[in-house]
């Protein structure tokens, strides 16, 4: 080990490079739970695409595993160390270089925060759609390497759908920039969107040019209350059917909402079975908003409300992100994100329900209704055995039967290496050779983040 700092020493400017033990422990996990993470040699600070290539390149001569780290906000734990790599923070590469309105498009280093990039495109009467509930902690490199998600998918898509190009550093140092600038463009393979939910398995990002569209006209909102999430499921189909596509389309559960209650009271009481916030943006917002309710209302909702109040709009997105905080006060949890087709929600929550009374444990699902996005997560006892062994088992039967109901084992979390296994159980054989076939064209000694996505091969 100390002759391999020795060199990484050598290799690389100091002022780039943390080998004290107390600094270090920051940079070992994401927010995932029950994910392995081991202890990195040396955490890197590198300020610029060439440090950047500096640092691969002395990896990759070295043979020494890189796992590359955003802001640490992820859940599936892509960002998680691995004993005796090099944890490469792109906490320092976090500028805004550029914005172009008429191009429409935002060019940004790796390290800027999420909102900040919201921010900037607003001032320029534009935005950026994407809004993980982390928006305020996550930066826009992770986003693009898990193609993260949100609340305005539904209407806006993933982060992927505002990707227009990017510059990458190869494990071997070299430096690829892929894509364009221009509104169109179909020259070559789609590289950009290869490296797009990679997960810092193919190369680490070191410049994003991103997409930006028109600022949308204030949000007018709906809150429907239904006595059962069977109800509330023939709601969300009658919404998807409809002519108004809303910009946010959210569920929750009784679990969830109780839990919510508890934390930061909005009067909703154990009649209250879900809930579901649905949202719309466009000029014709107060209109889309009426149809939303009605559909709502015609599909059995006890209770629909309509706001026109910005405030009010923004209290209730609060109240929605506070779902995951608010289960997390119940005990220790584990959060699942499995995405299933639309007309599957209803099932999906029933084998939640059939599972947490099997094991004996609270599980509350909240999560995107307008894509079939959902969260189940799983309460229990860590300190005790046989609790985490159900969390775990529970957690295996949720993955599964999104799977089984036409379903994927992660929406917008990533596989990182939560369900690593689970990747193979999505893929046929032959998608899963694809795999690693371009895993081996870009990282040929497999130095980049080793067991994220893919199993290590023998
Ligand atoms: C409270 C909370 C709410 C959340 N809500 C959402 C949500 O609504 N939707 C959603 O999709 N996610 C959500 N997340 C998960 C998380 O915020 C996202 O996955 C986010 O995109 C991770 O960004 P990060 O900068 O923290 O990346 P990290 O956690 O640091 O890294 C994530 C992955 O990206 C890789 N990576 C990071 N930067 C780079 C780079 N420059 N080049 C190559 N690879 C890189 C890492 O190796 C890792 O595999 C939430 C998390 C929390 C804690």
């Amino acid at each position: 080990v100390s002759e391999l700092l020795r060199r990484i020493s050598e290799l690389l400017p100091s002022e780039i490079v943390v080998t004290d033990p107390d600094l270090i422990q920051s940079y070992i996990r994401d927010e995932s739970k029950l994910t392995e993470a081991g202890v990195p040699l040396a955490v890197l600070l590198p300020r610029t695409t060439a440090e950047v290539s500096l640092a691969l390149a002395s990896a990759s001569e070295l043979g020494i595993r890189v796992v590359t780290r955003g802001a640490g906000s992820g859940l599936s734990g892509g960002a998680n160390a691995i004993e005796q790599c090099l944890v490469l923070s792109t906490r320092r590469m976090a500028e805004i270089v550029e914005v172009d309105p008429t191009e429409r498009l935002l060019v940004a280093q790796p390290g800027v925060v999420t909102a900040d990039i919201r921010t900037e495109a607003r001032s320029h009467g534009l935005l950026y759609p994407p809004d993980p509930g982390s928006v305020a902690i996550s930066s826009i490199g992770g986003n693009v390497a898990t193609n993260a998600g949100g609340m305005c998918c539904v209407k806006y898509g993933v982060t992927g759908d505002y990707v227009l190009g990017l510059e990458v550093v190869l494990a071997d140092g070299r430096v690829i920039r892929t894509g364009r600038r221009t509104v169109k463009g179909v020259a070559g393979y789609d590289l950009t969107h290869l490296f797009v939910g990679s997960e810092g398995s193919l190369g680490v990002i070191t410049e994003v040019t991103l997409r930006l569209v028109p600022a949308p006209a204030e949000a007018h909102t709906v809150l429907a209350t239904f006595s059962d999430v069977e109800a509330a499921g023939r709601a969300v189909q009658a919404v998807v059917r409809g002519p108004v596509t809303p910009s946010v389309f959210e569920i929750m559960d009784r679990t969830t909402l109780l839990a919510i209650e508890a934390l930061s009271p909005l009067g909703f009481d154990e009649s209250v079975g879900a809930v579901l916030l649905l949202q719309s943006d466009s000029l014709t917002g107060k209109e889309d908003a009426a149809v939303l309710a009605d559909v709502c209302q015609t599909s059995g909702a006890t209770e629909v409300a309509i706001s026109d109040d910005p405030y009010e709009a923004h209290a209730l997105l609060e109240a929605r992100r506070l779902a995951l905080p608010a289960l997390e006060a119940l005990g220790d949890w584990l959060l699942d994100d499995v995405c299933v087709p639309r007309s599957r929600i209803v099932d999906l929550i029933d084998v939640v329900q059939q599972v947490a009374a099997g094991e004996r444990l609270t599980i509350g699902v909240f999560g995107h209704a307008g894509d079939g996005n959902m969260h189940p997560t799983i309460i229990f006892n860590a300190q005790n055995e046989s609790s985490l062994s159900a969390a775990r088992r529970a957690f295996d039967r949720i993955t599964a039967a999104a799977l089984h109901l036409g379903g994927t084992v992660t929406g917008e979390h990533g596989i990182g290496r939560l369900k690593t296994g689970w990747l193979l159980h999505e893929l046929d054989s032959v998608a899963a050779q694809m795999h690693m076939t371009l895993k081996q064209a870009f990282d040929p000694s497999g130095i980049l983040s080793p067991g994220v996505g893919l199993p290590q091969p023998d």
